[in-house]
């Protein structure tokens, strides 16, 4: 199912992403992972492109089994920052080919060592190039893309970002799904100004559940997140007795996703990093509100 169909329903939903194995010998263990996450029937599943460390040649086969073998819509992620013109054409079509209804494009981090280049030389320079890219293989494609409620690190400012992220919507994105946060006014606040700026597509705000208090250094340096003084107590309260910093972390995050249900977003996305019992135990609060009571 294209992810446009599903989310025009406008019911609550809610979502959970895994990321593949980064060694053969992991991949049983992601596999049984993604397949409890998928028996909660989540609205959708997104397979991350290499982020955390994951492979990029299982993203294609775990997205197709999600939907193939669990019933379950998926998304799969494709960056392109560091790949050839080839490459990337040859997944769209692998992509393609195998039913895969829904992709995310995505620019991908910049790896350090290649950050003093020469970009003009580069294939693909920013995430707009590869929505083009994906219309053109396959116009059937339903496209998503990235956005940032604080701001991408490399942006000036607020408004060139959305300046940005509107080409990337004219070219071809049908949603976009953000960056985490932990303070819901920001994202209040920046879908006051994508509407402004004429930025009309489905926003699904993507909520990442602090299990642990290690999480919290690796979140902020890779989204730049701002923690709100609630959250740093709870972390500063909890952070070294292992199981009250992941029942905290849970509460939070569900927290949050209450009220952005209360305040209209319909859609959320749980960053679940490949943890059955945290998706589990989010879903399970929010039952009543999702009808997934039994
Ligand atoms: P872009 O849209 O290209 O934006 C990057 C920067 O360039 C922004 O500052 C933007 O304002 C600017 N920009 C955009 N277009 C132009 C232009 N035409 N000219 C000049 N400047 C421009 N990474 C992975 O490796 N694998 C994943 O699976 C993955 N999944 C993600 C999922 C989500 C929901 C999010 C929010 C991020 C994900 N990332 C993933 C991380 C992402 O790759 C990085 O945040 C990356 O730095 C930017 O990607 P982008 O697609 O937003 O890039």
């Amino acid at each position: 199912m294209k992810l446009t169909e599903l989310l025009a329903r406008r019911k609550y939903a809610l979502s959970f992403e895994v990321f593949p194995p980064k060694t053969d010998t992991a991949y049983e263990s992601v596999r049984v992972a993604t397949e409890q996450i998928a028996r909660l029937h989540p609205a959708f599943m997104s397979v991350t492109y290499g982020a955390g460390g994951g492979t990029s040649a299982y993203t294609l086969e775990m997205a197709d089994m999600i939907r193939r073998r669990y019933g379950v819509p998926s998304l799969a992620h494709l960056t392109c920052v560091s790949s050839t013109r080839e490459t990337v054409q040859a997944r769209i079509r692998d992509f393609a080919a195998a039913g895969i209804e829904n992709i995310m494009a995505l620019r991908g981090d910049i790896p350090a060592d290649r950050m003093q280049e020469d970009r003009g030389r580069w294939a693909y320079r920013h995430a707009v190039e590869l929505v083009r890219e994906i219309r053109e293989i396959d116009p059937e494609m339903c496209i998503g893309g990235a956005c940032y409620p604080e701001v991408h690190p490399e942006s000036a400012d607020q408004k060139e970002d959305i300046r940005y992220l509107r080409e990337k919507v004219e070219a071809g994105c049908s949603f976009l799904t953000t960056q985490m946060f932990f303070d819901n006014n920001l994202l209040y606040n920046f879908l006051y100004k994508l509407r402004e700026a004429g930025v009309t597509v489905p926003v699904i705000a993507g909520i990442m559940p602090i299990t642990n208090a290690n999480q919290v250094e690796r979140a902020i340096k890779l989204s730049g997140s701002f923690m709100p003084q609630r959250f740093k107590s709870l972390v500063n309260t909890f952070g070294r007795q292992p199981e009250a910093m992941k029942q905290a972390g849970i509460a939070y995050a569900v927290d949050q996703i209450i009220d952005l249900y209360a305040n209209g977003i319909t859609h959320v996305h749980v960053y679940s990093m490949n943890k059955p019992d945290v998706a589990e135990q989010i879903q399970s609060r929010l039952s009543a509100i999702l009808g997934t009571d039994v």
